[in-house]
């Protein structure tokens, strides 16, 4: 048995329930495989169970009161995986469905997307099982501080930066933030990033994630001397990432044909590309319903009910952004034999094992952890100019946050290519993410 099988055996021995986790853990671990065999500093230094198990996980009450005065407990979380390249940095996802198994995949996940950026960051991930949906401004004020009473004693500049994922945008930071300063008594900006524009925010970071998916994905192109001109774009969400990815791609020529919410998808031939639209799209997101009906009643397009926009339509690109496991090996097969050529994924985890592991070897694929790196990369620059005491203008932050994006496909397909795996964006991500975390631990010894 390899060392890798071996460390994945005990993972799942040891926590037999944490789904998500054992499953992002485990592609992880197989890809490191021939680099872990060929050096046994790893296996003697316990690299990867050390890397396995997370730093510190805190897990608190939550109480706060509704608007019809009733008391409401909810769980909060902070996962801080990994330090060894920089303080923890990573999103809240404040979701009905959260657990600790789904965070600590997605702190793990964060470990090696932030390694890749090349900024000093490290990972970890919160969030709670509140969700949104429904609730009034006040009662998510109410909640927001109350998760901030607790949260803040684990986290600082130097310690771990929050920001924000599903459930959590501008509103949310605002009020945890407002929290924060009011209880620390110090307007320490970087303590989370995703901020408002007026109080230390950086310009495009909620543009980030969604801009650098496409850069991302026209990196992929350019190995082969395509672009998105002309090239019809699936998306799966409504939220953050594909309003990004649907501004991006339009600009580069390309038309986002599909958006889709839990209730359903929409299918819009015109594609999603007038500023009236992605505004709409903000407009459904404030509403706090979290469905995509009312696009197809705004616009008079199709409205799919309880259908993954995959299935209903061909497309050349297929970006699933919104939520982990959202594309299966059905949805695969589907978007194989309706002539798909690229899947990357602008939500963390998008595709099960089944999907990824079909696409990476009949079409081509990348992985979340390299493809939404722009968001956290750009809340990294955010950090910089909250230390520097300034602010960017939109063309600095743009021109570095496309030379990150850039830089990552390359160490991609350099790691990939050393391994002797040319082309597997999922290999190269797992590897060069995993080199420089590894390096840095055991330099620093046994912590
Ligand atoms: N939640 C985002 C992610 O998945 C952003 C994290 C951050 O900006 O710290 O990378």
């Amino acid at each position: 048995m390899s060392y890798v099988e071996k460390v994945i055996e005990e993972l799942h021995s040891k926590y037999p329930w944490e789904k998500e986790f054992l499953q992002a853990a485990t592609e992880v671990l197989e890809s490191l495989d021939a680099i872990v065999e060929k050096d046994l500093i790893y296996k003697e230094a316990k690299i990867l169970e050390r890397l396995v198990e997370p730093e510190r996980i805190v897990i608190f009450r939550v109480p706060w009161v509704n608007d019809n005065g009733e008391v409401q407990v909810n769980r909060g979380f902070r996962v801080q995986f990994n330090s060894a390249i920089g303080p923890y940095k990573g999103g809240l996802r404040f979701h009905a469905s959260v657990t600790l198994s789904m965070l600590k995949f997605l702190a793990f996940e964060q470990i090696f997307k932030n390694s890749l950026t090349g900024l000093p960051m490290g990972g970890g991930k919160g969030g709670s099982d509140f969700s949104p949906v429904g609730k009034t401004d006040n009662e998510v004020m109410k909640f927001c501080q109350s998760f901030m009473t607790e949260l803040y004693r684990h986290i600082g500049p130097h310690t771990d930066i929050p920001a924000g994922d599903v459930g959590v945008g501008g509103r949310e930071i605002g009020y945890l933030y407002g929290q924060h300063k009011r209880i620390v008594n110090r307007f320490d900006s970087a303590t989370l990033t995703g901020k408002g524009r007026s109080f230390g925010g950086s310009i495009f970071r909620p543009e980030a994630t969604g801009f650098g998916t496409v850069y991302f994905v026209q990196a992929m192109l350019k190995t082969k001397d395509e672009s998105l001109d002309g090239k019809t774009i699936g998306i799966s969400g409504f939220g953050n990432v594909a309003w990004g990815v649907s501004q991006k791609a339009t600009e580069l020529c390309g038309k986002v044909i599909t958006l889709s919410g839990p209730d359903g998808c929409i299918i819009d031939p015109d594609g999603v590309g007038t500023e009236e639209k992605w505004n709409y799209m903000l407009e459904m997101r404030a509403s706090g319903d979290d469905i995509v009906k009312p696009y197809s009643d705004k616009f008079g397009v199709k409205f799919y009910e309880n259908a993954r926009p995959w299935d209903i339509v061909p497309m050349d690109i297929a970006l699933p952004c919104a939520f982990q496991n959202e594309l299966n090996e059905e949805n695969a097969k589907n978007l194989i034999k309706n002539g798909c050529k690229l899947v990357a994924e602008g939500s963390n985890m998008g595709c099960t094992q089944e999907a990824w592991k079909m696409l990476n070897e009949r079409i081509k694929f990348a992985p979340g952890k390299a493809v939404n790196a722009g968001g956290v990369a750009v809340s990294g620059l955010e950090m910089s100019q909250n230390s520097e005491r300034l602010s960017w203008t939109a063309e600095e932050v743009d021109t570095q946050l496309h030379r990150i994006m850039e830089n990552i496909h390359a160490q991609c397909l350099e790691a990939a290519d050393a391994a002797g795996s040319h082309g597997d964006y999922v290999k190269g991500a797992n590897i060069a993410g995993f080199l420089k975390v590894a390096e840095a631990m055991l330099a620093q010894g046994v912590v």
